[in-house]
């Protein structure tokens, strides 16, 4: 089945290709032809079904590279998270999932899964019996005993722990490893955010064991020693990223950065929906330092993706806007804060060739909106229509 779809305006996620006007060929679940309305109509079969939207933007749906779909957003996920079952869990993280696709997110990347759970839901979803974004799952974090998220399941000590812990990831089919570098504030008594979980050789373990069995990993690191530990070892992407020294006050490092950039290992911001009420908290000067932080990744060219760490407190499921407003507010361009979201965080997670670009060939994700999202980034909240892989959100297409 052929579906056309025509606006004003085509955003492929490339901020050098733009149409306007524009219009998509869809044929089942799979982008067939992208450009101008006259470009793409002869292409068409006459039975195509047609949509015009003429107030509307079409642009890729969105990626958010960091959710944890087990949190419930309240002020204790995880009391919540241990004292649901299973099944109940794996019910509530079908429903969060759902919300992430009707809000115009046709991709997460899942960073702290518990018992495979979200192993079924993606790949129910990716057999087409319900519908949901594409996912894309870590087992549970990597982390040492009563470290950082332990109840999660992924306590490791020893090497030979290490070892079969990415082997059993792999098994039973996790799209990468997560390693809890630095400690956190979620875990009651755990290490702080500023504590070194593992060892550099530990590190290089854990990075190298995954690269073994074909999968890159992601870690969650908050200081300037941990992060240069995991990108010597060869990291795909680092989350939240944050620069931090041992007594938790700024420390950059130049030459890391432009390590980070030169061989494409991405930051991963991690940035809570919420993040207005967590910069009045924190106060002018400590936000500023935060806005400052990544802007100095841009400067590097330190590739930035897209992330909520929804499910987390103050960062809600399927509100992937609030999050752009903080690029819009530090001056990123709104072209670019497109491309991040779509184009820069498809092709970081290894999705480059299937989604995250208006181009045919791909999955058609796709979302439309009512205004223009290169205007104005609330744009984005105004959705007339999502798609993933040519399907809506209830399943009706
Ligand atoms: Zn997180």
């Amino acid at each position: 089945m052929q579906q056309i779809l025509t606006a004003p305006r085509l955003l492929t996620g490339r901020p050098d290709r733009h149409f306007s006007p524009g219009a998509l060929l869809i044929d089942g679940g799979t982008i067939a032809a992208v450009g101008t309305p006259s470009e793409v109509e002869y292409q068409a079969s006459p039975k195509a079904d047609r949509y015009d939207y003429p107030n509307s933007t079409i642009l890729p749906g969105l990626i958010n590279c960091h959710v944890h779909l087990a949190f419930d957003a309240s002020p204790d996920p995880v009391g919540a998270l241990r004292a649901v079952p299973d099944g109940e869990l794996l019910e509530a993280m079908h429903e969060r999932a759902h919300q992430h696709l009707r809000a115009g997110v046709t991709t997460v990347r899942d960073l702290g899964d518990r018992g495979g759970l979200l192993v079924r839901l993606r790949d129910a979803i990716a057999r087409g019996e319900t519908v949901g974004p594409r996912i894309l799952v870590s087992g549970a974090p990597l982390t040492p005993r009563g470290g950082h998220c332990w109840f999660l399941g992924g306590e490791v000590d020893s090497d030979a722990e290490i070892r079969a812990r990415v082997r059993h990831d792999a098994q039973v089919g996790s799209d990468l490893i997560k390693v809890m570098g630095n400690g956190g504030q979620m875990t009651p008594g755990g290490p702080g955010m500023t504590d070194a979980q593992f060892t550099p050789e530990q590190l290089r373990l854990i990075i190298s064991a995954a690269r073994s069995v074909g999968l890159p990993t992601a870690i969650h690191a908050y200081t300037t020693g941990t992060i240069a530990a995991a990108v010597a070892a060869g990291v795909a992407t680092v989350e939240h990223c944050t620069f931090l020294g041992d007594d938790g006050a700024a420390a950059l490092d130049d030459d890391l950065a432009d390590r980070m950039a030169a061989e494409g290992i991405a930051a991963s911001p991690a940035l809570p929906s919420g993040w207005r009420r967590m910069w009045d908290m924190l106060g002018p000067e400590r936000a500023e330092a935060i806005a400052d932080r990544l802007r100095w990744l841009r400067h590097h060219e330190v590739p930035l993706l897209f992330g909520s760490d929804a499910g987390v407190p103050i960062s809600q499921h399927g509100d992937p806007v609030s999050t752009l407003e903080l690029y819009e507010h530090i001056g990123v361009a709104h072209a670019d804060i497109i491309q991040l979201a779509t184009t820069t965080s498809a092709r970081f997670l290894g999705l480059g060739e299937i989604t995250g670009e208006l181009r045919p060939g791909l999955d058609a994700d796709v979302v439309v909106v009512d205004g223009d999202p290169l205007r104005d980034v609330q744009s984005l909240r105004h959705l007339r229509r999502v798609l993933r892989a040519g399907r809506e959100p209830d399943g009706n297409s």
